[in-house]
């Protein structure tokens, strides 16, 4: 069964079209990259799929384990398993650490050792009394988000740019915890547009979108295509 299915989405932001019929379809257990140039609706699509208001579906579905979601809020698209993980996660002033990690693990049904969690991504236990995000760097933000995701064990957990201005010390925790996922059956989706993550995790499937639609889908060749030609004559042909 596939954990995710998008089919025929189309999206409105501020008025405008940006995604112009979107399918994708995620395998339970599977690890599925999404690239494409900047501006080509990536981001939009994660809006999308984690409810934001902004982000008007205009036509299509967004299907979850065979539930469909389009129109549901997101905290129930959380509470059915599906997670995104942002650009840039925000700081949650009053707010510490250990208490979110408690309350989210508490509310899907798994207990988690909250130190024994931040050790498995490379967080010192000291880290469980800061409040979430406040003065982390852009790493240690990546890292809890991972962090976030574990304890929560979602059924399909998008990652918009994981690997995106963070050191390879945390490229290598975010990989590992895509492996971790993967082996306990959730479904990944990565935006990214650098190889570096490739090097530690392998993809089922490569997508390439442009102007709102994926045009390419194909295995990790895609990518070295990619680097070699660029998007534009790798969609071509
Ligand atoms: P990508 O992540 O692939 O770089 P985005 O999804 O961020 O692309 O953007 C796709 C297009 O949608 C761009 O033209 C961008 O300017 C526009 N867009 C995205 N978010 C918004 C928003 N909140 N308001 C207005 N336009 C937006
Ligand atoms: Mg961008
Ligand atoms: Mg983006």
């Amino acid at each position: 069964m596939n954990a995710l299915e998008v089919i025929d989405l189309w999206v409105k932001v501020e008025g405008k079209e940006i995604l112009k019929g979107v399918n994708l379809n995620i395998p339970k257990g599977e690890l599925h990259i999404l690239m494409g140039p900047n501006g080509a609706g990536k981001s939009t699509l994660a809006m999308t799929l984690a409810g934001h208001p902004k982000y008007v579906v205009e036509k299509g579905k967004i299907v979850l384990c065979g539930e469909e979601i389009t129109h549901l809020p997101p905290e129930e698209r959380a509470r059915k398993g599906l997670m995104v993980l942002f650009q840039t996660p925000p700081e949650l002033e009053g707010v510490y650490v250990a208490d979110l990690i408690n309350k989210i693990s508490e509310r899907f049904g798994s207990k988690v050792d909250v130190e024994e969690l931040l050790k498995e991504v490379n967080l010192p236990p000291s880290f469980a009394y800061r409040y979430v995000n406040k003065g982390f760097s852009g790493g240690e933000r990546k890292r809890f988000e991972t962090a976030r995701i574990l304890a929560a064990k979602p059924k399909v957990v998008v990652m918009d740019e994981p690997d995106s201005g963070v050191d390879v010390e945390s490229i290598k925790v975010i990989a590992n915890t895509i492996n971790k996922l993967l082996q306990m059956g959730t479904s990944v989706l990565v935006i990214t547009h650098y190889r570096n993550i490739l090097k530690y995790v392998t993809p089922h499937k490569v997508h390439v979108m442009i102007d709102g639609r994926i045009v390419k889908s194909g295995d990790i060749s895609l990518v070295e295509e990619i680097e070699k030609k660029g998007f534009k004559e790798v969609v071509m042909h």
